[in-house]
């Protein structure tokens, strides 16, 4: 039988088969993907075929998995050099922020931004707790969300408090398989609730936000929608990708830059300090947003400090 991986815990897997049951999979031997070194063959949205391993028995075995149309993936927690893959299969993916309580910074929407270029996921910002926004942190939601259009990606307001805005996010989810992040505290258990009613997923005290953060798995996992389409949470999870961008690629995923860099003097220009270098006079002409730029700088910072 075929079906879809619904959850991965690392040795057991939740597979739904094409007869809308659930199934405990596990793997027998060892599956390579690709030229991918990752510490989880099988991740949540993997196709695959199983069959039973005893008549009569609940548990089956995979025994192939299909091709990806895409995957994300973070470093591995248990080993330096490797991957743990996401997620694959994804039609989009969605971050949840908030201008307040508790903001999400520009520089993290940023990397998150920068991921789902290196991984060609499109990307959906949703800035939620309008109820709380006032009116200069409504201009600012209003700066985002022109620079983020401006340069190809989707900006929402909403308020799962007050019920405002989730029509037209829910209607972004339709037919799609999207992933959801964000930090801790933005309400993702709140969105996740409230366009999956049987969800029971736990959302933090109203104290929560400020606090670590009470999930304890860094496993995906996926959830259908009442209506057509498929959510991947990604419990505990800061952020995902990053893990190999090679600085000399980095201003590649920004797309304002990527269409300017045939333009620069140099053809391995970083955009910092060399001559005839046309992004940093596309900043200076107010052509890309100065607050990206910084971000750019800043992701480029961070990957000087990695071994890979
Ligand atoms: P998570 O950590 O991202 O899963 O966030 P939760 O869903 O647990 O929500 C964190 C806190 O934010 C909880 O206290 C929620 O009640 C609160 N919260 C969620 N959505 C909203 C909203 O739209 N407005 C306000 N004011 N608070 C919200
Ligand atoms: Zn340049």
């Amino acid at each position: 039988m075929t079906g879809i991986v619904y959850k991965s815990t690392g040795s057991w897997y939740s597979v739904k088969g094409d007869d809308g049951k659930f199934y405990n999979a596990r793997i027998k031997g060892v599956f390579k993907i690709d030229d991918i070194t990752s510490t989880n063959p099988i991740a949540v949205g993997d196709a695959v075929e199983f069959e039973t391993e005893n008549e009569g028995e609940a548990s089956v075995i995979i025994t192939k998995i299909g091709d990806r149309k895409n995957y994300v993936a973070r470093q591995s927690p248990r080993a330096k050099h490797a991957h743990h893959i996401v997620a694959a299969n994804l039609d989009q993916s969605l971050m949840l922020a908030t201008i307040k309580e508790p903001r999400t910074s520009q520089g993290f929407i940023d990397r998150f931004l920068v991921a789902c270029e290196m991984y060609h996921v499109p990307a959906i910002v949703v800035f939620n707790k309008t109820d709380v926004y006032k009116e200069k942190d409504w201009k600012e939601f209003e700066r985002l969300k022109t620079i983020y259009e401006a340069v190809g990606y989707k900006a929402f307001a909403m308020s799962l408090k007050e019920r405002k805005g989730l029509d037209e996010i829910k209607e972004t989810l339709k037919e799609k398989t999207t992933l959801i992040s964000g930090h801790s505290g933005v309400g993702k258990s709140s969105f996740i609730n409230a366009v999956i009613p049987d969800s029971k997923i736990k959302t933090q005290d109203v104290s929560g936000w400020s606090g670590k953060g009470q999930h304890t798995t860094t496993f995906a996992e996926m959830y259908d929608l009442p209506f057509d389409g498929k959510l991947i949470d990604t419990p505990g999870m800061r952020e995902f990708g990053l893990v190999d961008v090679k600085k000399e690629e980095l201003s590649g995923y920004f797309p304002e830059m990527r269409a300017r860099l045939n333009d620069c003097q140099f053809n391995n220009c970083q955009h910092i300090n060399e001559p005839g270098c046309a992004i940093k006079q596309a900043v200076i002409d107010g052509e890309i947003d100065e607050d990206r730029y910084v971000s750019y700088v800043n992701i480029l910072e961070s990957l000087k400090d990695h071994e890979w």
